[in-house]
């Protein structure tokens, strides 16, 4: 196999994708049924439901995390015009998963959190998701000149759909793009964007 082949190749994300899915399907599946749901570890407050929950929705955000761990590296060994996304897949992955984690954790250690607690727990998240956003909005600063590049090519791009420009010799119209003409092959002028 190629090189060329192997920076194009995505399949690798798709082991990922498929354990979030089966993780996020068993836990809720599983979760539901009556005797996980009427066996207790901590009678009335803890039940097997809650740790098969628990359990399931942990895995799905790990393989999300190493998705973007992944991803990262693949970005960043491939390079190209997306190579700069690299800096950005970490910051929002964390953030989305210390945001999902504070109501995960919940499923079990609410029975054994008193108020005192679970007010010290909150702060914790409040910390860490603000933490996390201020890395996401550092990311997003030290990549502006390479998003603004994206986005104007991009923006570039759509513009130029539908317009076009009539060759000097033959009167053809070409793409408002191209540099010759598709007819006659003479050299058509650029035009400023
Ligand atoms: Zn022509």
């Amino acid at each position: 196999m190629s090189i060329a082949n192997n920076n194009k190749d995505v399949s690798w994300a798709g082991r990922y994708v498929a354990v979030i899915v089966v993780s996020l399907i068993l836990a809720a599946a599983i979760g539901s049924m009556d005797l996980f749901e009427k066996t207790f570890v901590i009678q009335g407050k803890l039940s097997a439901s809650h740790l098969v929950r628990f359990l399931g929705y942990s895995s799905a955000l790990a393989a999300l995390w190493m998705l973007g761990q992944h991803a990262t590296l693949v970005l960043h060994k491939q390079g190209g015009r997306w190579a700069f996304m690299q800096h950005l897949i970490l910051p929002v992955v964390t953030l989305v998963v210390v945001a999902s984690v504070n109501s995960i954790a919940l499923l079990v250690l609410k029975p054994m959190m008193n108020a005192a607690m679970h007010n010290i727990y909150n702060w914790v998240f409040i910390v860490g998701i603000l933490a996390c956003s201020a890395w996401v909005l550092m990311a997003v600063l030290g990549q502006s000149a390479s998003l603004t590049q994206a986005f104007t090519s991009i923006a570039e791009r759509i513009d130029a759909v539908g317009k076009t420009k009539e060759c000097g010799a033959c009167n053809t119209s070409n793409e408002v793009t191209a540099k010759f003409c598709k007819r006659c092959g003479k050299a058509l002028p650029e035009t400023a964007a």
